[in-house]
C-alpha cells in the first residue's frame, strides 16, 4: 500500500515583507487549526506594546543571543532591520518528531539557511498586493519611526525579488483568502508522496 509520507511533521516556512500581514494570517490559521505548531523565535528586538515574552518572541539581550548562536541552539539566525532573530532548534526538532507540522515565520536570509540545511521544508512567500499598499500598512501600524519605515521599505523591495526562490506565492489581498491558501498548501504537503 502506498502511503503519503506522514510519520513526521512538515516544516513550513513563511516569509514576506514587514507589515504584509504575516502575523494576522498566522494568528487566524493557528486559531482555526490546532494541528499546526508555531515556532516562537528568539529576538534581541525590544517588545512592542502588547507583545508577550514566550508567546510572540523570546526577548533577550544580544549577549544571551550570541551565546545561543555559539552553542548551536538555532536552526537559523539572521540580523533583520538591525536586530537579531533566530529559530530555536530543539522545539522544531521535537515537534516534527512527534508528527506535528511546524510553521516558522522568518525572513528571507533565515529561509535560505533552512533551505540549504534542511531537506523537505515547504517555503511560502506572502506578498502584498503592491508596494504602495505595503507602505500604507506600515505607516498605519504607527509603531515605527520614518527612518525605520524607509529601511523596512528598502528591505521589502529586496525581499519581493526573493519570492521566486519559494515554492508558493500567496498575495495577501484579503486575510481569509490568504489563510485558506496557506492551509491548502499545508494539506497538500501532507498528501505528498515522497
Ligand atoms: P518583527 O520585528 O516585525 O516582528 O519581525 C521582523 C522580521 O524578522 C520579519 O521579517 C520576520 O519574519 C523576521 N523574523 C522573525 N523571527 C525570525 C527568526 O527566527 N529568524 C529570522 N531569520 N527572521 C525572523
Amino acid at each position: 500500500m502506498l502511503n503519503s509520507k506522514n510519520n513526521k511533521g512538515n516544516l513550513i516556512v513563511l516569509s514576506g515583507p514587514s507589515a504584509v500581514g504575516k502575523g494576522t494570517v498566522l494568528r487566524s490559521l493557528l486559531q482555526d487549526y490546532n494541528d499546526i505548531s508555531y515556532s516562537v523565535s528568539a529576538t534581541t528586538r525590544k517588545p512592542r506594546e502588547g507583545e508577550v515574552d514566550g508567546i510572540d518572541y523570546f526577548f533577550m539581550s544580544k549577549d544571551k543571543f550570541k551565546n545561543l548562536v555559539d552553542d548551536g541552539e538555532f536552526i537559523e539566525w539572521a540580523k533583520v532591520h538591525n536586530n537579531y532573530y533566530g529559530t530555536p532548534k530543539n522545539y522544531v526538532k521535537e515537534t516534527l518528531a512527534k508528527g506535528k507540522d511546524v510553521i516558522l515565520e522568518i525572513d528571507i536570509q533565515g529561509a535560505k539557511q533552512v533551505r540549504d540545511n534542511f531537506s523537505g521544508g515547504v517555503f511560502v512567500f506572502l506578498a502584498p498586493p503592491s508596494l504602495e499598499d505595503l507602505k500604507d500598512r506600515i505607516t498605519k501600524r504607527g509603531t515605527e519611526s520614518d527612518s525605520v519605515i524607509d529601511l523596512r521599505m528598502e528591505n521589502a523591495t529586496k525581499e519581493l525579488e526573493e519570492a521566486k526562490n519559494y515554492d508558493y506565492l500567496i498575495v495577501n489581498d484579503e486575510v481569509d483568502r490568504a489563510v485558506d491558501k496557506l492551509r491548502s498548501v499545508i494539506i497538500a504537503q501532507r498528501c505528498m508522496i515522497k
